[in-house]
C-alpha cells in the first residue's frame, strides 16, 4: 500500500481493448489500497503520425507549433483511459501536463522539466481519485505547451513519482530487463534487479526499455522503479515474490542487490557510424579544430581513437557518432578541410557497438580481456574500444552484431541453463 505511479507505453494503449486491459491493471492496484496516478503515452504510432503531418505541412517548422501538434497524442489516451476507468466505477480524471502543472524550460521539442508541484495531485489521490496524466509534456515559461523529446513519457512518470514520493511501475511490452535482447539471444535471462548505474549504461548504450533521462532522474531522486509487462494477466492479486522483487525487474541502488554478477548485461546498438580523418599533423590544436565545429553543430561524438605514424609527425583520427548525424558531420568536416589539413575523410555506417555492463567490473580484473578473447575466438575484429567504470564497449562490423552479443553472453556465464 502506498503511492504508486503506473506508466503505460504506446503499445500497451494501442487500441480500446488494450486501454481496457490497462484499466484492469489500475483497478488491481486501487483495490489493493494504493493511491494511484497513471502516466500514459500516445497510442502506438500516433506520435510518428503527428510528426509526419508537421513535416508535410512544412519541412522546416516552428518548434512551438510542433509541440502544439505532437502533445495531442497523449491527451487522447489520457481521456480514453479516464472514460474506461469511470465506466468500471473507478473515480478517475485526466490531466494534461500544463494542468498539473509540469513546468519545463523553453526548449520546445526537447524540453526538460524544471518543477512539478504535486500538492494538488496528492490531495486528489488521497480522496480516492485516479489521476490520469499525459506523459511527454509540460508547460514552458511563456505558458505554451512543450514536449520532452521521443520516449519522454518514461521521464514524465519518474518525475511525477519523485514529486509525490511514489514508487513507479513502468509497464511496457516486455516483462523486464534482460541480460541481453531476448530476440537475438534465446538464452537471455530476466533480471530480478538491476542497479540504477547499470540501467543507465544499458539505456544510453541502446537498450530501448527506458529513456535514459528517466533512469537518471530515478537515480537522483531514488525513485523505486520497476519495469514490467502490461500483457501479463491484470487480475492476479499479488505478484510480488518473497524476496521483495516483483513480476518484472526492479531498478534500485546497488546495495539492494544481493546476488551480484560481475557483468549483468550485453547491450548493442546499430545506430552507429564511423568517420576516419587520415593524415593530419600530430600537433596541438588539431583535435580542437575537428571536434569544435562538430560540437557547434550539435553533433555528439562517442568513441575516439588516434593512431600516430611511426615518425610521430602524422596521425589518423577515427571517431564514432550516431548514424543520423553522419551526413551532417561529413559536411561540417569537409568545410574545415583546409584548416584541419587532412588528406582523406573516410566514413562507414556498417558498424555496431557492443558493450558489456556490470558494476562488478569495479572490483574484478580481467573483464575487458575476457571480452576481447571471446570476440577473437569468433574472428571478430575490434575497430575501436571505450571503457567507463562499469562498461566496456567495442565497435565492430555490423554484420557480426548478433554473433558478438551471443558469444559475450556465453563468455560471462549469462546463458540460461
Ligand atoms: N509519445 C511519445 C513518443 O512516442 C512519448 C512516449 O511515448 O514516451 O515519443
Ligand atoms: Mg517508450
Amino acid at each position: 500500500m502506498g503511492r504508486l505511479v503506473m506508466k503505460f507505453g504506446g503499445t500497451s494503449v494501442a487500441d480500446i481493448d488494450r486501454i481496457r486491459n490497462v484499466a484492469r491493471h489500475v483497478e488491481r492496484e486501487v483495490k489493493a489500497g494504493n493511491h494511484v496516478a497513471v502516466v500514459v503515452s500516445a497510442m502506438a504510432g500516433t506520435t510518428n503520425q503527428l510528426i509526419e503531418w508537421c513535416r508535410q505541412a512544412a519541412a522546416v517548422h516552428d518548434a512551438r507549433e510542433y509541440d502544439a501538434v505532437v502533445a495531442t497524442g497523449e491527451q487522447i489516451t489520457a481521456g480514453l483511459l479516464a472514460i474506461v476507468l469511470q465506466d468500471m466505477g473507478i473515480p478517475a480524471r485526466s490531466w494534461a501536463g500544463w494542468q498539473i502543472p509540469v513546468e519545463t524550460d523553453g526548449v520546445h521539442g526537447s524540453a526538460r522539466m524544471t518543477n512539478i508541484n504535486g500538492d494538488g495531485l496528492i490531495k486528489r489521490m488521497e480522496q480516492g481519485q485516479v489521476a490520469v496524466i499525459t506523459g511527454f509534456q509540460g508547460i514552458a515559461p511563456g505558458g505554451r505547451v512543450s514536449t520532452l523529446g521521443r520516449g519522454g513519457s518514461d521521464t514524465s512518470a519518474v518525475a511525477v513519482a519523485a514529486a509525490i514520493s511514489a514508487a513507479c511501475d513502468i509497464y511496457t511490452d516486455v516483462d523486464g530487463v534482460y541480460t541481453a535482447d531476448p530476440r537475438i539471444v534465446s538464452k537471455a535471462q530476466k533480471l530480478d534487479r538491476i542497479s540504477y548505474e547499470e540501467m543507465l549504461e544499458q539505456a544510453s548504450l541502446g537498450a530501448k526499455v527506458l529513456q535514459t533521462r528517466s533512469v537518471e532522474l530515478a537515480m537522483v531522486y531514488k525513485v523505486p522503479l520497476q519495469v514490467r509487462s502490461s500483457f501479463e494477466p491484470p487480475d492476479l492479486p499479488s505478484q510480488n515474490k518473497p524476496d521483495g522483487t516483483g513480476p518484472g525487474t526492479i531498478v534500485c541502488d546497488e546495495e539492494q542487490i544481493v546476488e551480484q554478477h560481475v557483468v549483468s548485461g550485453i547491450a548493442y546498438s546499430r545506430d552507429e557510424a564511423k568517420v576516419s580523418i587520415r593524415h593530419v599533423k600530430d600537433k596541438p590544436g588539431i583535435s580542437a579544430a575537428i571536434f569544435g565545429p562538430l560540437a557547434e553543430n550539435d553533433i555528439s561524438v562517442d568513441m575516439i581513437v588516434q593512431n600516430v605514424s611511426s615518425d610521430g609527425a602524422f596521425a589518423d583520427i577515427t571517431f564514432t557518432l550516431a548514424r543520423k548525424d553522419l551526413r551532417k558531420a561529413i559536411e561540417v568536416l569537409s568545410a574545415v578541410k583546409d584548416k584541419v589539413g587532412y588528406s582523406e575523410l573516410a566514413h562507414s555506417a556498417d558498424v555496431a557497438k557492443v558493450s558489456v555492463v556490470g558494476i562488478g567490473m569495479r572490483s574484478h580484473a580481467g573483464v575487458a580481456a575476457r571480452m576481447f578473447a571471446a570476440l577473437a575466438d569468433k574472428g571478430i575484429n575490434i575497430q575501436a574500444i571505450t571503457t567507463s567504470e562499469i562498461k566496456v564497449s567495442v565497435l565492430i562490423d555490423e554484420a557480426y552484431t548478433e554473433l558478438a552479443v551471443r558469444a559475450l553472453h556465453q563468455a560471462y556465464g549469462l546463458d540460461k541453463t
